[in-house]
C-alpha cells in the first residue's frame, strides 16, 4: 500500500509532477511498458494471454488546492481554488505553497479583533495565504505567481483501522492501483492501468483516454464522500455511504448512468466471495468515467470507491478495512465484467 506515501505528496490539477515521479518509479520494474501521454496521464500497460483484450483502470493524481494568483504589498498571498472547495473550510488552515512547499497558514482574525466582527462567509477573493514575509519583496524570494498550494496534513493512524491523510480523493485510488500493477496475477486480458490529470477541474485528462487506450471496459477507482454524519439521534445512515461499509459501487453521478451489466457483476462478485459492498448516492459528484465512457463507440464504465469522510477539505478519514475490501473486489470482478459484457 503506497497511501501514506501519495497522501503526503503535493499536487493539484496540472502540477501532478510528483505523484507521477514516485508512482512511475515504483511501478517501472512492475509492468510492460510506462509512458506519460502529452497531458501529463501515466499509462502503464501489463500484458495477459490475449493481449488483443484491454481493461482500462483509472485513478487519478491531482487534489484540490490553490493557485497563487498574487503577492500583495504586505507579503500576503491571494489565490484562488483548484477543484471544488467550500470557501468555510479555510479560515486558518496550514498549507504548503509550491515546489518548496513553503509552509502557510490562511489568514483568519481571533474573535478578540475587530477584524473578526463581519459575520458575513469567506470569500476566496478576500483570504489570503501568510507565509511569514513582511513585504511582496520578501514574499517573492520564496514563491512566484502561478505556483500551487495544498492543504498541510501528515497521513496518521487514528487507530490501527482508522486512517487520516488529505486527498483520499483520489490518492486512495492510485495506491489502489498500485497495488494491482504490484500483484502477481496474469490475467487473460492486458491491464491498461490509467493515473490521469485535471480530474478535480472538469475530467480534462480522461478526456484522451478512450480513443488511446481502446478498451473493452474501464473500471474508475475513487475515493468518495462518506455521508454517514452526526444527525438526528434515530438517522438511519445505512443507505448512505458509511465508513465500515465496503467498497461503494456507484449506480449514477452527475457524469455517468453505469454500465447496469457492470454493476451487476461487481455486485455477484462481492456477494460470492462475502465481500461487503454499498451503492453511492445517486446523482452527486463526477469521475473519469464521464469522459470515457463517451468515447470511442462508447466504452461501458464503472466506478468503484473507498469511502472517505470530510473530502475536499484539508482532512480524509477513512477505514483501512474498506480500502482492504475495494482491493479485493476490484481483483476478483475484473473477469467477471469482462464476461459481464462480451
Ligand atoms: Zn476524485
Amino acid at each position: 500500500m503506497h497511501l501514506k506515501q501519495l497522501s503526503d505528496l503535493t499536487g493539484v490539477a496540472g502540477y501532478e509532477h510528483r505523484i507521477r515521479k514516485y508512482i512511475k518509479e515504483k511501478l517501472e520494474s512492475k509492468v510492460t511498458k510506462i509512458e506519460t501521454d502529452p497531458l501529463g496521464n501515466l499509462i502503464c500497460y501489463k500484458k495477459g494471454k490475449k493481449n488483443n483484450l484491454r481493461v482500462l483502470l483509472a485513478a487519478h493524481m491531482d487534489e484540490v488546492g490553490f493557485i497563487i494568483n498574487k503577492i500583495n504589498k504586505n507579503g500576503f498571498l491571494g489565490f484562488t481554488p483548484s477543484g471544488g472547495i467550500d470557501p468555510r473550510v479555510l479560515p486558518a488552515k496550514r498549507v504548503l505553497v509550491g515546489n518548496k512547499e513553503i509552509p502557510g497558514v490562511i489568514h483568519w482574525a481571533p474573535p478578540h479583533l475587530k477584524e473578526n466582527s463581519d459575520q458575513s462567509l469567506p470569500k476566496f477573493s478576500s483570504l489570503v495565504i501568510d507565509i511569514g514575509a513582511s513585504s511582496d519583496k520578501q514574499a517573492k524570494q520564496k514563491v512566484k505567481v502561478g505556483e500551487f498550494a495544498v492543504f498541510d496534513t501528515k497521513f496518521s493512524h487514528f487507530s490501527k483501522n482508522i486512517i487520516k491523510g488529505k486527498a483520499f480523493d483520489d490518492r486512495a485510488g492510485c495506491s489502489l492501483l498500485m497495488d494491482l500493477l504490484e500483484d502477481k496475477t496474469n490475467y487473460s486480458f492486458e491491464l491498461a492501468v490509467v493515473f490521469s490529470v485535471q480530474e478535480e477541474v472538469g475530467l480534462r485528462g480522461a478526456a484522451v483516454l478512450g480513443e488511446k487506450i481502446d478498451p473493452k471496459f474501464s473500471l474508475i477507482v475513487e475515493g468518495t464522500a462518506a455521508a454517514d454524519f452526526p444527525g438526528e439521534p434515530d438517522q438511519d445512515i445505512s443507505t448512505s455511504p458509511h465508513l465500515g461499509g465496503g467498497p461503494v459501487i456507484t449506480l449514477t453521478d452527475r457524469s455517468t448512468i453505469v454500465d447496469r451489466r457492470l454493476i451487476n457483476a461487481l455486485v455477484e462478485t462481492a456477494k460470492k466471495n462475502k465481500i461487503k459492498y454499498q451503492f453511492k448516492q445517486p446523482n452527486i459528484g463526477g469521475t473519469d468515467a464521464g469522459r470515457i465512457h463517451k468515447s470511442r463507440a462508447g466504452i461501458p464504465s464503472a466506478i468503484l470507491s473507498v469511502p472517505a469522510r470530510y473530502i475536499h477539505s484539508p482532512v480524509s478519514l477513512s477505514y483501512l478495512s474498506d480500502y482492504k475490501d475495494t482491493y479485493k473486489l476490484i481483483k476478483l470482478s475484473l473477469v467477471n465484467m469482462l464476461k459481464a459484457i462480451s
